[in-house]
């Protein structure tokens, strides 16, 4: 049976076919580097990451999942903190890769930051001027929407509708109100490359087109990102990056995710009703957050709540049971895999709630099982299973013992970095030392600044 998955442009569940026989190439929108990742940004990584996963098991994948390292959002933090930009950008970087890889998010293939790629997304844009698809107009190169005929596909939308329906427009250059910009003018107090059209900076849209061309190739397989990306982002993408690249398709099938709400009310930063998986992991062991995030199909709405995580716990602690004290033989655990009903499910567009029942499923066989070689064997595909799903990877003795589960400092390694974090105190290097202080916190580690120095406990 082929893999299944929903594609957002034919709007139904289709089979999956790769492009080339036995590879796929897979993008996935990443962050925006200005702040920490919230629960909501983790579903993306996490649900695409097993995606990812159940792909390997059939095809060589190469998996992109980019960095926006340049954005009038982070321009805006860097002139609100008095940091400089790729201060904030490389600390943020490395948290996201930090917390996500507590949430058992494997690092993708390429992780092409949009900085790096300036030269190619200049490429692209000359390309789309002289084919004819961009103009320039007051320092600012556009794409003009009505050279694409297919312009609205995606998103299923009608550009005369959009058009007619447009308020009065902000940017008096624009042909069409629908026209988005490729590239824009920078003051000199903001990052700029020089270019065909001055100095300037790209537009958020062809930082990823120009990124998924060069580590993927013009046609890509598998186009992911939040439903929120659908329109303007994607359908900016595609209709650029087919542009650009004679009318070749941009991505064979669009998946996106539902969106994450807390209280039934859509968690973003701009609503302010954010939890930060940095803050989380402090709390919560990653395995706990990322079950969670599994629990409910990854295009239905999912809402955060203090319910949602106790019942990812008690699931957890129910794998952990059923595997506790028994010796897998290393070569038996080596060859176990998955129960068949389990990978069909997850390659059914990765229906994850159908996948969970078949692990209980198999966890409560082996609750049952009487003989110890039944025991060992059903306990390897357990473990086989939470290999696959990302979940599992603690000594179930280490999950039940409570404290620290995330792997643990010992006294001369905290004590090592309180005197780093010291010294960079001292030397008035703040993200350093706050930096320390959030690794020492994910590793249940709380410091205290008192007059006789710092002192430190793990957190119960
Ligand atoms: P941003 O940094 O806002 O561009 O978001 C990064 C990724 O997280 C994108 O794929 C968004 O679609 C996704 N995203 C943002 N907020 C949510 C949410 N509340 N639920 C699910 N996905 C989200
Ligand atoms: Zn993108």
């Amino acid at each position: 049976m082929a893999i299944h998955l929903h594609d957002t442009r034919r709007g139904r569940k289709v089979p999956f076919e790769p492009l080339h026989a036995g590879k796929v190439t897979m993008y996935l929108c990443g962050p925006t580097v200005y702040n920490y990742a919230h629960i909501g940004n983790a579903r993306p990584a996490v649900v695409f990451d097993l995606l990812a996963r159940v792909l390997r098991r059939r095809f060589d994948l190469t998996f992109a999942r980019n960095f926006t390292d340049v954005d009038d959002k982070i321009n805006a933090a860097s002139i609100e903190t008095g940091k400089p930009i790729d201060e904030i950008t490389a600390r943020y970087m490395q948290a996201y890769n930090d917390d996500m890889s507590v949430l058992g998010v494997l690092p993708p293939d390429v992780e092409p930051r949009a900085t790096q790629h300036i030269d190619d997304m200049v490429a692209m844009i000359r390309v789309l001027m002289e084919r004819g698809n961009a103009y320039e107009a007051e320092g600012h190169v556009l794409f003009d929407v009505t050279s694409y005929k297919d312009y609205g596909a995606l998103s299923k939308r009608d550009l005369r509708e959009m058009i007619a329906g447009s308020r009065v427009e902000v940017a008096p250059y624009k042909k069409s109100p629908q026209d988005f910009v490729l590239w824009k003018p920078s003051t000199p107090e903001l990052p700029g490359w020089d270019s065909p059209w001055g100095r300037g900076r790209p537009g958020w849209h062809i930082e990823c087109s120009a990124m998924a061309a060069r580590h993927l190739g013009d046609t890509i397989d598998i186009h992911a990102g939040g439903q929120d990306l659908v329109f303007p982002h994607h359908e900016n993408e595609s209709a650029q990056s087919c542009c650009a690249h004679g009318g070749a398709d941009f991505a064979r099938y669009w998946v996106h995710n539902g969106f994450l709400s807390m209280d039934h009310e859509k968690m973003s930063k701009s609503l302010g009703n954010v939890v930060l998986v940095h803050d989380l992991i402090k709390e919560i062991p990653g395995e706990v957050i990322r079950l969670a995030l599994l629990g409910a199909h990854y295009r239905q709405p999912l809402d955060w709540s203090e319910d949602t995580i106790k019942s990812a716990k008690r699931m957890l602690d129910r794998l952990y049971g059923a595997v506790r004290g028994i010796d897998v033989p290393a070569a038996m655990r080596a060859e176990a895999e998955p129960p068949d009903a389990l990978i069909a499910a997850l390659e059914d567009d990765i229906n994850t709630p159908k996948a969970l029942a078949e692990f209980f499923a198999l966890a409560k066989t082996l609750n049952k099982a009487v003989s110890a070689d039944e025991r060992e064997r059903l306990a390897a595909v357990v473990l086989a299973t939470g290999d696959l799903m990302g979940l599992l990877q603690y000594d179930p003795e280490h999950w039940f013992g409570g404290g620290d589960v995330e792997g643990e400092l010992s006294a001369d390694e905290i004590e090592t970095l309180i005197a780093k974090r010291n010294a960079a105190r001292a030397a008035k290097d703040f993200a350093t030392a706050d930096a320390i202080r959030d690794e020492l916190a994910a590793a249940g580690i709380k410091i205290e600044d008192g007059p006789e120095g710092t002192t430190w406990r793990r957190s119960d």
